[in-house]
């Protein structure tokens, strides 16, 4: 019986081998990490793509990523101003927690701590290559600039392009901007119209050049930050004028990378991210993007300075057209991309973020990675979200009194709120206090507040955090 058994199972062995050796080969060994595109814009208001309510221009690029993966809706920027969102982006932390508020400029003697891994540095352990291209915003010294923080490339500003000797306001405060490949000035006041087109054709190089091996880019467009610039390839292209077509040449830029990823074979093997680090800068009128139906803009704690259009995609690994209302942070990438890529995070300090591949790869609600989302600006902690929920703390706003035009900034006023509670579900212009009707979800949130408050500070009531880690200074 055994003896006849053996030639029997030889035979259906060698079939199946037979299927195997038959089967296309996969292009690329399956234990490869992916790669990483991390594309971020300035200044991008929660309305500013189609997908997200634009109308007045096109964003077919965007709108097909969108199409192809997933779309958030809840998503959040850590703070509502350039540097302390991009901490937050790097490092999977709380601004706060990193000594990081605000926006730097020529004249701050600080940067990103050394000791503080970044995104990059994570991948390195797993032998990514790595790059960033154009704005980085946390310290302009040598020894805070990317290439001293994991990326093997760098080619861009150091901070933002309005720190410049056009400054509308201040033409006198600041000095020549610099363009910088890896840590040399390449150019002074450089010719701005174009900036996305360069940072674009890096962005192809780097990915033709590593198509082989695994590689994380950071795409961090200028724009559309004030002064706004567009090559002539979408100047006049659109309605809504200079912004439009700004916004009409960053979608192009999507559009280039996702073509080369193509090109090369990668799309199944690249988690594609597309987010921004505040909202519109609404002082400066036609000049800045919109949050509708989102209440403010960028220097806030509302929802129009915080949340963001966030789109994902990875054709195989991200459900096609799916949405997810889950609110999230831009905390949460670092924690993601180390479980895709099999990296370790520091396991001696507190990383805020939480690891959201399991939001990325649902279809459906599932349980929110965050019991609660914490707003601060500077050091002030002035909202926390948690569910549908959001509640600010008594303070004082950045609002607009009069708008600006034409790349002249407006008035701004400032605008006082008390403690007040929004359904965001069913309010999310945060415009009606339903805090009379819910003390015990104020209650609730209040214990949040005071665990924030105890852990990171918060100014408005003096206290200070616990958990906090200073940003590095010059010596
Ligand atoms: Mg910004």
């Amino acid at each position: 019986m055994k003896i006849r058994l053996i030639p029997a199972l030889l035979a259906v062995m060698l079939a199946i081998l037979s299927v195997f050796a038959r089967a296309p080969q996969s292009r690329r060994p399956q234990n490869r990490p992916p790669n990483i595109v991390i594309i971020f814009a300035d200044d991008l208001g929660y309305a500013d793509i189609g997908s997200y309510g634009a109308t007045e221009y096109v964003t077919p690029n965007l709108d097909r990523m969108a199409a192809e993966g997933m779309r958030m809706t809840d998503f959040y920027a850590a703070q509502a101003v350039c540097s302390a969102s991009r901490a937050a982006l790097l490092t999977g932390c709380y601004p706060n927690r990193i000594g990081i508020r605000g926006a730097l400029d020529h004249k701050s003697s600080y940067g990103l701590n050394r000791d503080e891994m970044t995104f990059a540095e994570l991948v390195k352990q797993r032998g990514y290559a790595t790059a960033m291209f154009g704005k980085w915003h946390l310290g302009h010294h040598p020894q805070f600039l990317p290439t001293r923080h994991g990326f093997d490339e760098y080619y861009g500003l150091p901070y933002s392009n309005d720190m410049w000797p056009r400054h509308p306001l201040n033409p006198n405060y600041y000095p020549d901007l610099p363009l910088i490949e890896n840590e040399r000035t390449i150019r002074l006041d450089p010719d701005q119209t174009q900036l996305t087109t360069r940072y674009t054709e890096r962005s192809i190089a780097f990915i033709k050049k590593n198509k082989d091996r695994p590689f994380l880019l950071y795409l961090a467009h200028s724009m559309p930050h004030v002064p706004l610039f567009v090559s002539d390839k979408f100047k006049g292209k659109t309605k809504r004028g200079l912004f439009g077509d700004v916004i009409e040449e960053i979608d192009w830029s999507v559009g280039q990378v996702l073509d080369a990823l193509k090109q090369h074979n990668l799309d199944e093997q690249t988690l594609v991210i597309f987010t921004s680090d505040n909202g519109p800068w609404l002082s400066y009128g036609d000049h800045a993007g919109s949050a509708k139906p989102l209440r403010e803009g960028k220097g806030t704690a509302f929802d129009g300075g915080v949340r963001e259009p966030f789109i994902a995609r990875w054709p195989g690994r991200i459900p096609a057209g799916a949405v997810s209302h889950a609110p999230a942070m831009t905390i949460d990438i670092m924690p993601t991309i180390a479980r895709l890529t099999g990296a370790r995070l520091p396991k001696n300090r507190i990383i805020d973020g939480r690891d959201i591949w399991y939001l990325l790869t649902s279809r459906r609600g599932v349980k929110e990675p965050h019991e609660a989302l914490y707003f601060y600006w500077g050091a002030e902690l002035h909202a926390v979200r948690s569910g549908k929920w959001k509640l600010h703390l008594p303070h004082k706003y950045r609002s607009i009194e009069s708008p600006g035009a034409d790349g002249k900034p407006g008035r701004d006023g400032v605008g006082t709120i008390g403690l007040s509670l929004f359904d965001l579900e069913n309010d999310m212009g945060e415009t009606t206090d339903v805090s009379d009707k819910n003390p015990q979800v104020v209650r609730r949130l209040m214990t949040f507040v005071e665990r924030a408050r105890d852990d990171l500070g918060d100014d408005l009531t003096k206290r200070a955090g616990k958990n906090i880690r200073p940003a590095e200074r010059m010596e």
